[in-house]
């Protein structure tokens, strides 16, 4: 076993900020990398060193390899931690690592090319009797076997990138001749963004929800699950809000898909944290899908109902640790819910808002939690993902949960961009989520956009009256009233003024 007495972070942001947090409460030393994008960054400054990467484009500064290494080398840092995104589950950086001394914190390189390669996933998957989304055994590179394919999986089918990733490389087609048209720009798309084109081709699930596992697994081949997360509210096949427990899912199913998660991560002998996903359907059927090989986004949501640091246990693992419980110690405990905010506009498809950011009020109070890297002043950078910030909330049950979370979404503000809050406002206090009505296509079944549309219009329409009242109580004939001040005051709170 050997002691990890100092680790750089691989990373920028808010898990950058994460990870030097679980450093600090173990008393290890914490070193920053910075591309020059970043050099006033708050993970800069908390971090007990900070080196310079390079210029802004990941791919000079957060995707080097090699300045990593060095910089691990120069600084004497026994171990990385990669965070998420970037080169988190690049297998050739974790083998740079172990070649160079250093412990990686996450998987081994062999059990990150197996999950990465989603594939060759499925096929142990099968081999280990987790159940998979019907459809293609491989890898299909040739257009006419993928319609052959398609009509025995029965359409819509989904063409995947066999390396894909964060909701890219996904394509649904609901004909042949939709296929034909989208399997080359599939192709071309997985090979632009991934390096390589492989595609596979997946039935499509209807009316389905996104249920991940949150796993453990330690170098003794201990493994653990940590309960399920709710993802099923996404934009783009992209999760936008998180929760724990999700509300389709009882104590038994619980235990037998967090036992067939555990198997899954036996069959990859997996190091270290993962998730495990799959797709429910409305029978209650689990499909596996694919096996997160780093520390999601969505982790704090699990910290919060199982009371574990995540952080922390990973770095316990990676130094040769056992995982200091048993499955039955653990105990899911109350409801946490998670809401990312990023830096898009939601008005407007969702589209980058980047800038610099003269005030932001960060909330705060009994059963929240704010995992961000914005202070007043900084600058939300176009380079980089878009998640600027995520508020979790914790409560006895969902409902305390989401009061929270309602309260807490309208005391955060952020100026100089567009955000997600909006969004998430809606969301927060539509009916079908508070009734756990929820699927993966939650955002199109019901109109989220167009509430959120007139939930805005609601505002300004509140914000116009307030305007005009105001301007009317300055009026002289408003002052020449024999109105008494309590009147005025009655007036001037209600919505229209009393003058409509
Ligand atoms: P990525 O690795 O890019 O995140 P995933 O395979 O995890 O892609 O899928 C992301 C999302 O896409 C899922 O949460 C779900 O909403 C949708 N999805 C994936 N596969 C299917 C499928 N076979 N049927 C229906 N929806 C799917």
């Amino acid at each position: 076993m050997s002691k990890i007495s100092s680790i750089l972070i691989a990373n920028r942001g808010e898990i950058a900020l994460r990870v030097i947090r679980a450093c600090k409460d173990l008393g290890i030393k914490s070193i920053s990398v910075y591309s020059d994008e970043d050099n006033r960054s708050i993970h800069v400054k908390r971090a007990d060193e900070s080196y310079r990467l390079g210029p802004a484009q990941a791919s000079e500064s957060y995707l080097c390899i090699d300045k990593i290494i060095e910089i691990a080398k120069l600084s004497g840092a026994d171990a990385i931690h990669p965070g998420y995104g970037f080169l988190s589950e690049n297998e050739l950086f974790s083998e740079e690592c172990k070649k160079n001394d250093i412990i990686f914190i996450g998987p081994t390189a062999k059990a990150m090319e197996l999950a990465g390669d989603k594939m060759k996933c499925k096929e142990i998957m099968k081999k280990a009797e987790v159940p998979t989304v019907p459809g293609s055994d491989g890898v299909v590179e040739d257009m006419e076997l993928a319609v052959d394919i398609a009509k025995e999986a029965g359409y819509p089918v989904m063409l995947k990138s066999a390396y894909g990733g964060g909701g890219r490389g996904i394509r649904l087609v609901t004909n042949e001749k939709e296929l034909r048209q989208e399997f080359e720009l599939a192709s071309n798309e997985s090979k632009a963004a991934f390096g390589k084109s492989a595609l596979f081709i997946e039935k499509y699930l209807t009316n389905i929800r996104h249920i991940e596992y949150q796993l453990l697994r330690d170098s003794s081949g201990n493994g653990r699950h940590l309960f399920e997360r709710e993802c099923s509210i996404q934009r783009r096949h992209q999760k936008l809000i998180e929760m724990s427990p999700s509300p389709v899912v009882n104590k038994e199913i619980r235990e037998k898909v967090g036992e067939i998660a555990v198997r899954a991560s036996t069959a990859l002998d997996y190091l270290n944290a993962g998730t495990a996903e799959f797709l429910s359907d409305s029978k209650g059927n689990f499909y596996f899908i694919e096996i997160n090989a780093r520390l999601q986004v969505e982790h704090p949501v699990t910290e919060l109902v199982t009371g574990k640091d995540l952080v922390k246990l990973q770095i316990q693992v990676a130094q040769g640790e056992e995982i200091p419980f048993k499955q039955k110690d653990l105990e899911l405990k109350g409801c946490a819910i998670e809401c990312r905010i990023n830096s898009e506009d939601p008005f407007y498809d969702f589209t980058p808002s980047v800038g610099y950011i003269p005030n932001c009020n960060i909330p705060s109070g009994p059963g929240v939690r704010v995992d961000t890297y914005l202070y007043p002043g900084c600058n939300v950078s176009g380079y980089y993902d878009s998640l600027i910030a995520k508020l979790i909330t914790y409560g006895g049950d969902f409902n305390e949960a989401r009061v929270r979370m309602k309260n807490a979404l309208s005391e955060f503000t952020i100026e100089g961009i567009n955000t997600t809050i909006p969004i998430h406002k809606t969301i927060i206090e539509e009916s079908n989520f508070i009734n756990g009505n929820i699927s993966t296509d939650y955002i199109e079944k019901y109109n989220i956009i167009e509430k959120m549309k007139q939930k805005r219009n609601h505002e300004y329409e509140d914000k116009a009256y307030a305007a005009i009242s105001a301007i009317l109580l300055q009026s002289e004939y408003v002052k020449k009233s024999n109105l008494s001040p309590q009147r005025l005051n009655r007036i001037q709170k209600s919505k229209s003024g009393g003058f409509y």
